[in-house]
């Protein structure tokens, strides 16, 4: 475990995690080498980034296109586990984990809603994302469910004349 820890910062001492085992679907191929290197959060106007989804799951891929947006969730692979306060300013205020966006959690999912630009032989071309070139991705979905029915109309929806 690199020793990283900010002022006041605090952890927890953990057995190593056995259970609900995950299953990477592909890689998320970015210019960014570090973590240092990465945004703190993705932008829809930033760099084209390339989702790598494994060849089995390739199938999976049909009518996501017909999407603008969709959901990412990747696996923050370099992230410790253990802290249960952080300093993301270092300035020795802490604050809870669960109140934070930060890639240092219990399980280190990460979720991004990026642009998608196309699809092509099992690859899709996104922007909007945040993580190291190599980091494993977990899901995909459209931002919305194509069956969701629209909240019914209450009153005062609309204006009238
Ligand atoms: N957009 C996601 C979210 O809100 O769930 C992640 C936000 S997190 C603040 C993004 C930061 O995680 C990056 O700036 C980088 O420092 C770090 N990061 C990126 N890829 C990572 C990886 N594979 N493992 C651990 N940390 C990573």
């Amino acid at each position: 475990m690199p020793n990283d820890l900010r002022e006041n910062e605090q952890v927890v001492r953990l057995a190593p995690p056995s259970d609900g085992a995950l299953r990477f679907i592909g890689r998320i191929r970015t210019d960014w080498p570090t973590r240092a290197d990465c945004p703190r959060q993705g932008r829809t106007d930033g760099p084209d980034c390339r989702i790598e989804v494994d060849p089995v799951w390739q199938d999976a891929l049909d009518g996501l296109e017909a999407y603008d947006t969709i959901e990412v969730l990747y696996w923050l692979d370099q992230s410790r586990r253990d802290l249960t306060r952080q300093s993301p300013r270092s300035d020795g205020r802490t604050v809870g984990t669960f109140a934070l966006r930060s890639p240092v959690r219990p399980n280190p999912i990460g979720t991004s809603l990026v642009r998608l630009l196309r699809i092509k032989d099992g690859v899709l071309h996104v922007r909007g994302l945040d993580c190291v070139d190599g980091t494993p991705l977990l899901d995909l979905k459209p931002d919305r469910c194509a069956f969701t029915p629209k909240a019914p109309e209450q009153p005062g929806d609309r204006q009238t004349a």
